[in-house]
């Protein structure tokens, strides 16, 4: 599909009245209480199960597991755990039996690993997710009418072009940009396309905003935007402190997957929430790294899922804790995708947020770590020209008191960090193999 039909097409699901109606609909879920969010939970998970009777994975097992009697939320609690490689293999199983739907669509995983996971998505399922994502847009003062700037793995221009305009105009409202050709030579007409389309949003890979942010800041100017919406990657703290300050504006950063099994979204006071109307979202098991995020979707009739686990973690967050922009939703920490986990050691630890070795670093414009071997690390920066000694010094330092004493570890200054599928950054990659990999969630 052309970018110009998509966006039409796009734009016909988000103008259509289903799509308004939603949209209203869950803002009003913003000042829900408890019992009222219990009470949502339970009609809308007893559809759900009601579904799972066509489903040709479920519908044997319903009365094994005591569905279908007693509260959902119970029955669900009964479910075991659902996880991607069962889904991978019997991902026909999965699809509703008979089912048939003019406005439905057929995704994937963007599959690291392996063959990639069909996900079948109907109609209604389509129209809420836009509006679970509109809502979340507008938390910034985003609206509808707004121009944006896409930023984020669409195949604009062909690779092979070499100079620009590496950006086309889809709607007048709507300028994709190319996130493959963001060189450091490119950055200046980068920025000059955006200035003359004046976006009032910029929706980017969190990797492709901070290095036109970087850029933005190295020369001393910046470029007011509402918000910048982020996702699909694990937003980095020092991303996100040079988006914030280059576009003077929150950036809203969301995670969402291609199963649609949980939203989680960051609000304009900097607080992640778990959307708890998307799914019934669960936090599996606790560790330096988080827990894992599990999720049952309540709005896929295609493809319904019960307790699949995403292999993605966030930390847990108190009970009970409140974020000031006061909406009903709960508080977690910061989600991080599993190609970003962490790096395993010799002694068998493995270390997640190695972010935090950039810390105090001004002149990197981006940075991978790559796990060469268990006892081998070797660290990609692209920098800019200020960059020297001290920080070279810092960073070695900084990375050897995280990963300790048996790690070597060297850095590299590069051109370019290479993208992995879809076009997304990695800030962790792993080559780690057999004996090594003690998991099988940290193969890149
Ligand atoms: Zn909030």
């Amino acid at each position: 599909m052309s970018l110009a039909v998509r966006a039409v097409f796009a734009g016909f699901i988000r103008e259509g009245p289903a799509f308004r109606r939603l949209l209203a609909e869950l803002e009003s879920h913003q000042s829900w209480d408890a019992r009222a969010i219990h009470a949502y939970h339970e009609k809308a998970l007893a559809r759900v199960l009601r579904w799972c009777a066509d489903v040709p994975y479920y519908s044997g097992r319903l009365a094994e597991w005591g569905l279908g009697s007693g509260p959902a939320l119970d029955a669900l609690a009964r479910v075991p755990l659902l996880d991607k490689e069962t889904l991978r293999l019997r991902n026909m199983e999965f699809r509703t039996r008979g089912w048939r739907n003019r406005f439905a669509h057929e995704g994937h995983t963007s599959g690291t690993t392996g063959k990639p996971i069909r996900c079948w998505r109907d109609g209604r399922s389509i129209v809420f997710e836009n509006a679970a994502l509109w809502r979340v847009f507008r938390w910034a003062g985003v609206s509808l009418s707004d121009r944006r700037a896409l930023l984020r793995g669409d195949l604009v221009v062909p690779a092979s072009r070499g100079e620009p305009p590496f950006w086309k105009l889809a709607t007048p409202n709507q300028l994709y940009l190319s996130s493959y050709h963001l060189a450091p030579r490119h950055l200046g007409a980068y920025v000059e396309a955006l200035r003359r389309f004046a976006p009032a949003a910029i929706q980017a890979y969190p990797s492709s905003a901070a290095l036109v942010a970087a850029w933005l800041l190295e020369c001393g100017e910046t470029l007011p935007v509402k918000a910048v919406l982020t996702s699909s990657e694990t937003l980095l703290d020092a991303q996100r402190d040079a988006i914030e300050r280059a576009f003077c504006a929150p950036v809203i950063d969301y995670y969402g997957n291609a199963e649609r099994t949980a939203m989680i979204a960051r609000c304009e006071k900097g607080a992640y929430h778990v959307l708890w109307d998307y799914a019934v979202t669960e936090f599996l098991g606790t560790g330096d790294d988080g827990s894992e995020i599990v999720g049952t979707p309540l709005e896929n009739r295609a493809m319904p899922l019960l307790r699949y686990r995403s292999g993605d973690r966030a930390e847990r967050a108190p009970r009970g804790e409140r974020c000031p922009c006061g909406r009903s939703f709960p508080v977690c920490g910061r989600p991080e995708g599993r190609r970003d986990l962490y790096i395993l050691t010799p002694d068998g630890r493995r270390i997640g947020r190695m972010d935090h070795i950039f810390k105090g670093l001004r002149h990197i414009r981006e940075a991978q770590i790559v796990q060469k071997a268990v006892d081998r690390i070797v660290l990609l920066a692209v920098t800019d020209p200020a960059f020297g000694e001290p920080e070279r010094e810092l960073l070695l330092r900084q990375t050897r008191e995280r990963v300790g004493p048996g790690v070597s570890v060297t850095l590299e200054i590069v051109e370019a960090i290479p993208r992995g599928p879809g076009g997304k950054f990695a800030a962790i990659v792993s080559e780690l193999r057999g004996a090594d990999v003690a998991h099988e969630e940290i193969r890149p």
